[in-house]
């Protein structure tokens, strides 16, 4: 039987990478929650909306029309049918959307969305809240950790020449991000109770995948 897998932890501990990879195994659908509120941080920037209007964020998030399009290796994003996959990975958004995602009218409408996606079973979903409020009823709960060391190394690895920024600066904006998505009042990130957690900081993506797929089957 087809269950969903919610994936929940800090920024750069590997959720993404592993769930995409535990969805292809499985046959499932992968979702990326945390591409939903950057494509929501992309849309206010052009439109030079700050991160704390709350009022325009409200009207914006209902404004704009966000999809996910699985396609064979994840996932393409798309804002009003423009495809904006790589446009939400830029430091602008990433800096801005932790605040982003503190609104209530923000959460409301994606979280809606994102349950909608996961009725017919057969997703693994990743975020911060999805083990907590998107599917409390999830068959399988990681919570998916990593040294602010390893995290912020793991992300340096990733990017591109000139885009280098300092370790030690990426390390902070790290910290920053988890300490504001852990305080915010709502749907902080937070671990469910039954929720299985998994260090990743001495393991590699290909045990994290196996070891979770060894949970999927049990
Ligand atoms: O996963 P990713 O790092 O792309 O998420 C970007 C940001 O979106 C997070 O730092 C968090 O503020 C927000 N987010 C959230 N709830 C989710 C997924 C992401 O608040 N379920």
């Amino acid at each position: 039987d087809r269950i969903n897998v919610a994936i929940d932890g800090p920024a750069g501990a590997g959720k993404s990478t592993v769930a995409r990879k535990v969805a292809e195994k499985l046959g499932y659908i992968y979702v990326d929650t945390g591409a939903m509120y950057r494509a929501v941080t992309l849309a206010a920037n052009r439109l030079g909306i700050e991160p704390h209007e709350s009022d325009r964020l409200k009207k914006l998030v209902e404004s704009i029309h966000i999809r996910l399009k699985p396609v064979v290796d994840g996932q393409i994003v798309l804002l009003n049918e423009e495809d904006v996959t790589n446009a939400i990975r830029t430091r602008e958004v990433t800096l801005r959307v932790s605040q982003v995602a503190s609104h209530e009218a923000v959460r409301m409408k994606l979280v809606d969305m994102q349950r909608e996606l996961a009725s017919l079973k057969g997703i693994v979903m990743d975020g911060r809240d999805i083990g907590t409020q998107v599917l409390p009823q999830a068959e399988l709960k990681i919570f998916l950790i990593a040294s602010v060391q390893i995290r912020a190394l793991r992300r340096y690895q990733e990017l591109k020449e000139n885009e280098r920024i300092p370790l030690q600066q990426l390390e902070q904006e790290i910290a920053d991000r988890d300490r504001s998505d852990e305080q915010r009042e709502i749907s902080p990130l937070s671990c469910a109770k039954d929720a299985i957690v998994l260090d990743s900081s001495e393991l590699t993506i290909d045990q994290v995948v196996a070891l979770i797929l060894d949970l999927s089957r049990t």
